[in-house]
């Protein structure tokens, strides 16, 4: 977890993410199958870090002692060993994960940090009053699924206006499509229009578009070959080129002739 009013992990207005907290979740975690153990060892980490002061020993398993909630009302959950917290001294360096912790990001984060003012702000509208286990779960805040799709796809959502955040639960799209896609779907809605988003066939009119190109791709090579997709576009592009590919690496003349099927 990170703290600054850009980035996801804290973004203000009482709302706060602990999702990847320790960051060693296994691949599909999600805090929603635990609401409530995890609001009872939020509740006893804060009162023994109070009173016993910060832990001394490193994280065993998947629970990590230094959460515990930065409000009365046991609401908002936070590294309470973070910097930002202690005047500056970072105290997580017992629990052996202060390196880990600090470079962490994760796709939904770095979509927000790439938004605009007023997109971050029409999408944290969404989220208001939810309490931190809510926020950071993808499956009970469609916010976060709408996130993993990457920046363009979120700035469009952003850009629809005032919404609820019923009516975005309610885009069946966002729990059926890879969110690797997200860089296509993009490209979809610049001929499509951003009202695709709400459309209740998205999911089937995206797969059937990642289909028919994905045929056009080629066949994987026995070796892999070319340079990493990584190093020849950005994040978003790279991972839907790989979803759609099936390959890491791609020589860049191949890369401009998949470009040129978009
Ligand atoms: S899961 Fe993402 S948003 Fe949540 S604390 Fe970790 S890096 Fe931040």
């Amino acid at each position: 977890m990170k703290h600054s009013g850009l980035l996801l992990c804290s973004p203000g207005r009482g709302l706060s993410c602990v999702a990847c907290c320790p960051p060693i979740r296994p691949a599909g975690y999600d805090h929603a199958d635990h609401l409530g153990s995890l609001r009872r060892l939020l509740a006893e980490n804060t009162r023994q870090l109070r009173e016993q002061g910060p832990p001394t020993k490193p994280i065993t398993g998947f629970w990590c002692p230094g959460l515990g909630y930065l409000d009365r009302q046991g609401r908002q959950a936070g590294c309470l060993l973070h910097p930002a917290l202690n005047q500056g001294q970072d105290l997580r360096g017992p629990t052996g994960f202060q390196e880990k912790c600090a470079r962490e990001s994760c796709p939904p984060a770095r979509a927000f940090a790439a938004l605009g003012e007023a997109e971050r702000a029409a999408l944290l509208d969404l989220c208001e009053g939810m309490d931190s286990l809510s926020f950071g779960s993808p499956r009970l805040n469609p916010v976060m699924r709408l996130l993993a799709f990457g920046p363009e796809v979120a700035a469009a959502a952003a850009g629809l206006g005032r919404r609820r955040r019923e009516e975005l639960a309610a885009w069946l799209w966002l729990g059926e499509t890879p969110p690797a896609w997200g860089w296509l779907l993009a490209r979809r809605l610049e001929t499509w229009g951003v009202k695709a988003l709400a459309r209740p066939d998205l999911a089937a009119r995206l797969a059937g578009e990642a289909q028919a190109l994905a045929q056009r791709l080629g066949p994987v090579p026995p070796m892999e070959q070319g340079e990493a997709l990584h190093s020849l576009c950005n994040e978003w592009e790279a991972r839907a080129w790989q979803q759609l590919s099936g390959r890491r690496r791609v020589r860049p003349t191949d890369l401009a002739r998949w470009r040129a099927l978009i």
